[in-house]
């Protein structure tokens, strides 16, 4: 449920009314915009009377909301989110490319492609330290010390890391992590989504393998219901009965989400497709359809990559792809 609070409302009568509408037990979340004010309410709403609402003279109107996704909804929060790392910003019109290889395999390859991806200009550097791989028998990553070796290419380069959490155990070696990702496999790895809302770090959510956009959203809402709104959403495709590409990239999702949610949308074309080939086409094609970034997977020698050698790009054809796509965003815009 909402309620619409006229243009120019005192901040006085908003906080009267929020201060009424947690005593009814329900949760207020106020969103201010330049011409609006939309304060939603979460939780048994059943109490609330929309007559006792509309009756308050600042009160525009009250809607209900059919979603069961409140935090994340497009309704409670109209404007686009934008979420701080450092310098940076994701959302809200920015574009923000994410970079590296699959894993941290070690410190000169990471050094190696975090200096090229910089060098194109990627905004974070990227690399897997706990791997979610299928098999157990497969290299697991470095874990911690693949840790350290992406702070130390973040000092070396400037750039925010991005890398994967599997077990809220871990959180304390993520610490210095500025962007904490949710693979497929755990998009529904509730307990650890809690954990994960209780702290303030933002989280790239990447979308299940067989998930609908309405279980992502639930998803992100385990985080923001903890109380952390910094959530990013990321398309990776889906699994179809299609075999020629290791998913299905799923690029209505971006203008789904978009309008369901004010989150941003990020799209992965590399395990999207698994195919270094088709990572370009499906790179501009996101950038097109309005995504808020890219996340791709970069190897200095793909050919000897210790995971996903197959749809990582080398460093050149990186740089390619960034050109291409900085063009397809200045014709749109
Ligand atoms: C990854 O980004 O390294 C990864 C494992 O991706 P996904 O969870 O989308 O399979
Ligand atoms: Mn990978």
């Amino acid at each position: 449920m909402i309620a619409v609070l006229k243009n120019g409302t005192p901040k006085e009568k908003i906080e009267s009314l929020s201060h009424y509408l947690t005593e009814q037990g329900v949760e207020v979340r106020v969103w201010e915009g330049k011409f609006q004010t939309v304060v939603g309410l979460i939780g048994d709403t059943s109490k609330i009377d929309d007559n006792a609402l509309l009756g308050m003279d600042f009160v525009e109107t009250v809607k209900h909301i059919s979603e069961p996704f409140k935090s994340a909804n497009r309704k409670f929060h109209p404007d686009d989110s934008e979420i701080r790392v450092g310098d940076h910003v994701v959302g809200g019109g920015t574009f923000t490319v994410i970079a590296g290889p699959c894993s941290v395999e070690n410190e000169a390859q990471i050094l190696e492609v975090a200096k090229a991806v910089k060098a194109s200009g990627a905004s974070f550097l990227r690399g897997g330290a706990f791997k979610p791989l299928t098999s157990p028998y497969d290299f697991q990553g470095l874990k911690a010390d693949g840790i350290e070796l992406l702070l130390e290419a973040k000092k070396e380069t400037g750039l925010p890391i991005v890398t994967e959490i599997m077990n809220a155990n871990h959180l304390p070696l993520f610490e210095d992590v500025d962007v904490i990702q949710v693979g497929a496999r755990n998009m529904q790895n509730f307990e650890l989504l809690k954990e994960l809302g209780k702290t303030k770090k933002p989280i790239l959510l990447k979308r299940g393998l067989a998930n609908t956009l309405k279980e992502l959203l639930m998803s992100a809402e385990y985080i923001m219901a903890g109380g952390n709104e910094n959530v990013i959403l990321c398309e990776r495709g889906i699994r179809t009965f299609e075999t020629y590409t290791r998913n299905t990239l799923d690029l209505s999702a971006v203008p789904m989400l978009k309008e369901l949610s004010h989150l941003p949308v990020i799209v992965d074309p590399s395990h999207a497709t698994g195919l270094a080939r088709l990572v370009e086409p499906m790179a501009l094609a996101a950038a097109a359809a309005g995504a808020d970034g890219l996340m791709i997977e970069v190897h200095n020698d793909p050919q000897k990559a210790l995971c996903d050698g197959p749809q990582s790009l080398t460093p050149a054809q990186f740089d390619q792809v960034m050109k291409k796509v900085n063009k397809v965003r200045a014709a749109l815009q």
